[in-house]
């Protein structure tokens, strides 16, 4: 295994610090070994599915992010993942929003058989049959902490596409203080390693845009620095057109070189708790149920959920402006997480912060184990405090702090956070600082 000076990998030519050598002075570096893993275990895989068998297999550390994953391949309809393969994958990061994750699955799978078309048209002009599959960008609405940003960082891990997300309200008119809408294009660039062609295939998540929401709903002839300016902004990406984006971010100076970027096949999904829509959406409900068949309609309403009947007219009562809301066909909701669901949270989802924290203990030789009372218990607290799920993760960090650095130090081979640790642990923090740390 030791390495000799001025050696390189016999595979990628490359001079690496860890290499096995081979017979005849061969040598293969560990990045070679982990691809040649990786790429024998995705085979094997893809074998055992055809014959039906069901296994995972491990392939080394997943890549955290997109960075060096930057080889572009022309997309076939054989490889794209089925909705049901896409509303599977995000089943095992995401728990219960079964119709937001339908809507998502669907419009991501028609989002890239619209991107394969046009492959097809640019190899083929004859199979153009004048029938042009229309962008399908998403717009989720519902409460923080739904799972609106998880959803779609998971099919961005999925489509092993590079993913860049923005908060909507940092945003601003060109000219104003605040980052030009093209600076979520940089990001995106910045994830897919200045690869202009993988960028202009990524994910982008723009949160909160219920924030840029116009104030009132007749428009204003005084300017909105903050509201339709930039909806006005956000519209020329959403619709598909070639970008000038500075590589550096920031302001545009007239000597710096802009990187032309396409938007046409970029998927945006946007998010919004759209705090009240609920009441817009009661008002539609009740003015059409106005008539002959008010009686009818009205029997059908949940009003526990009125999300669930969330129109596109909603959206504009509420302020985005016509021209946004028709660039983003696909609305789908979130529903407010419940018990049983934040108690899911916390032990199911691949990722799961309990699994994370046994799998950190496991490099130490140590078992770790939550008891059902210390769950229901760490769930409890994150309703009293209304953190929702994002408070799950703080809340399990406390209690496992003082253990996570004390136990690395002893011959302890076991550990069971019981209900009675997590109360001690929890009472000796305070509950404003749990807060804040979310
Ligand atoms: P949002 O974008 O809706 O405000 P996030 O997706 O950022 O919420 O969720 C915050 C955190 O809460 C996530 O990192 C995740 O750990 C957890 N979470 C929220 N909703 C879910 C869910 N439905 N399933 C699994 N985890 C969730």
């Amino acid at each position: 295994m030791a390495k000799q000076k001025n050696d390189v990998c016999s595979f990628c030519g490359r001079e690496m610090p860890a290499m096995f050598s081979g017979k005849n002075n061969t040598w293969i570096c560990y990045e070679c070994i982990e691809g040649g893993h990786n790429l024998i275990m995705e085979q094997l895989q893809a074998a055992h599915e055809a014959l039906g068998i069901e296994e995972e297999y491990e392939t080394a550390a997943e890549p955290s992010n997109t960075k060096n994953n930057t080889t572009i391949q022309p997309l076939d309809l054989q490889s794209l993942p089925r909705p049901k393969a896409i509303k599977e994958f995000l089943d095992s990061y995401v728990i219960g929003q079964d119709d937001a994750k339908k809507y998502l699955s669907v419009a991501v799978y028609n989002h890239y058989k619209r991107i394969l078309q046009q492959q097809n048209i640019k190899k083929d002009k004859k199979q153009s049959d004048d029938i042009e599959i229309e962008k399908s960008n998403i717009i989720l609405v519902g409460s923080t902490g739904t799972g609106k940003t998880l959803m779609a960082r998971t099919i961005a891990k999925l489509l092993k596409v590079p993913f860049a997300m923005v908060d909507a309200t940092v945003l601003t008119e060109a000219g104003y203080v605040g980052e030009d809408v093209e600076s979520l294009l940089v990001r995106l660039l910045q994830e897919a390693n200045y690869d202009v062609s993988l960028a202009e295939r990524g994910v982008v998540f723009i949160d909160e845009i219920d924030k840029i929401a116009r104030k009132s709903d007749n428009p204003s002839i005084t300017r909105d620095v903050s509201g339709e300016g930039v909806q006005q902004g956000l519209l020329k990406l959403l619709e598909g057109s070639i970008v000038n984006v500075p590589p550096q971010g920031g302001r545009k100076h007239p000597e710096q070189e802009f990187i032309k970027v396409n938007t046409q096949h970029i998927l945006f999904i946007c998010g919004g708790a759209f705090d009240g829509i609920e009441r817009k959406i009661a008002q539609r409900l009740n003015t059409q149920v106005v008539g002959f068949e008010a009686s009818v309609k009205t029997q059908h309403v949940d009003k526990e959920n009125l999300l669930q009947y969330i129109a596109p007219q909603d959206l504009k009562s509420f302020g985005l402006i016509p021209e946004i809301v028709g660039r983003l066909p696909i609305l789908t909701y979130l529903k407010p997480l419940d018990r049983k669901a934040l108690r899911s949270i916390l032990t199911e989802p691949k990722n799961a912060i309990t699994k994370q924290y046994e799998k950190l203990l496991s490099m130490d030789g140590v078992t770790l184990h939550f008891s059902d009372e210390a769950l229901d218990y760490i769930v409890d607290k994150a309703i009293e405090y209304k953190l929702g799920a994002r408070g799950l993760r703080s809340l399990t960090e406390t209690v496992m702090m003082n253990l996570m650095y004390d136990i690395p130090s002893t011959n302890i081979k076991e550990v069971i956070i019981t209900k009675e640790y997590a109360e001690e642990q929890l009472l000796k923090t305070d509950t404003l600082r749990l807060q804040s740390g979310i």
